[in-house]
């Protein structure tokens, strides 16, 4: 009998979600609150029900692990590593759409479809207000001369944000010569590596360093948090390599599973968080900016400066992830 009522309430539920206009299910170590308002208003247009697991790591292998029996139609991610992890594994598909297409720039998409960028953040340098002022023409190649000798904090050489960086240094300057940098960069650092990028920002303010390597957007999670607020306030913000290359991004981004079960509604999440009014909630809501052309960051990121940022293809550091480690080690960068 009781099982009977069950099949019953089953059958229902069936009933029900055949009548919604589909469901997708998505993996995100973006955290809740920051997707949240976009998925809501996603629902609320399309009529599809998404379902977020939310997770800080470890997503991409729990999707391995899962294999054709994940429930998993997308994955949204930070970070060139993990989308191109992603790849590697073979645990995504390519996306043949239009609107992908032409709202995303194609340095900022895989060349074969498999991952979206939706979102940038620099690799920035903050600078002491007190001590050092605005560096305008700073580049990531100064932080090896002399004149910053004990005045630098990072957090671990080994930390994705940093090897993407060293990667593009790579890219850009060889083997040997981004070596040579690596270790005067080392040589210049006021303490071991340590903590994360807001850490470095804090021992600013509290005068252990001068300058250090950050992403963007925490300077506005630091502004929005009144624990934090000093620390922002102690430091501006610089665009490296503005006079060259242009300044260091890496991206967020979303990427379909092999075994996605719901394409279509998938693709269409997918699409509504490329278009204009999803770029400006995604990238506001974390302090990143849009990759959609003509999509305004939120007036606050706007207050930190227009820059231009390094036009090589995120996908093309991403191939020398091992070559930055091997190196990283090589000068021993955190010990
Ligand atoms: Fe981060």
């Amino acid at each position: 009998m009781k099982m009977k009522m069950l099949a019953l309430a089953f059958s229902a539920l069936a009933a029900q979600s055949a009548l919604a206009a589909g469901e997708v299910n998505v993996y995100s170590n973006r955290q809740d609150e920051l997707i949240k308002p976009i998925i809501q208003q996603f629902e609320k247009e399309s009529g599809i029900k998404v379902n977020v697991v939310f997770a800080k790591e470890g997503l991409n292998e729990r999707l391995e692990r899962e294999g054709k029996l994940s429930p998993a139609d997308l994955m949204l991610t930070t970070d060139i590593s993990r989308l191109t992890d992603l790849v590697d594994k073979r645990l995504v598909q390519p996306v043949d759409s239009k609107i992908l297409q032409e709202n995303i720039p194609a340095s900022y998409r895989d060349p074969e479809n498999r991952w979206f960028a939706l979102t940038t953040r620099v690799r920035a340098i903050y600078s002491s207000k007190d001590r050092l002022g605005k560096l305008d023409t700073i580049s990531y190649e100064d932080l090896a001369k002399p004149e910053f000798k004990g005045k630098i904090c990072t957090r671990s050489g080994k930390h994705e944000y940093n090897v993407a960086l060293v990667s593009s240094m790579i890219v850009h300057h060889g083997m040997a010569e981004t070596k040579t940098w690596l270790e005067g960069v080392k040589a210049n650092l006021a303490r071991k590596p340590q903590g994360n990028d807001r850490d470095q920002v804090k021992a600013i303010k509290d005068g252990i360093c001068d300058v250090s390597l950050g992403n963007s957007y925490y300077l506005g999670a630091m502004l929005k948090d009144p624990a934090q607020k000093s620390w922002a306030d102690a430091v501006y913000i610089n665009f490296p390599n503005q006079a060259d290359r242009g300044a260091h991004v890496n991206v967020s981004g979303v990427a379909m599973t092999k075994y996605a079960k719901n394409k279509e509604a998938a693709q269409k999440l997918m699409e509504f968080l490329a278009g204009d009014t999803a770029q400006h909630m995604y990238a506001d809501v974390n302090a990143e900016y849009p990759v959609k052309a003509g999509v305004e960051p939120s007036a606050m990121v706007k207050s930190w400066g227009s820059f231009k940022s390094d036009a090589l293809p995120v996908s093309d550091y991403a191939k020398h992830r091992k070559d930055a480690l091997q190196l990283l080690d090589e000068v021993k960068f955190d010990l």
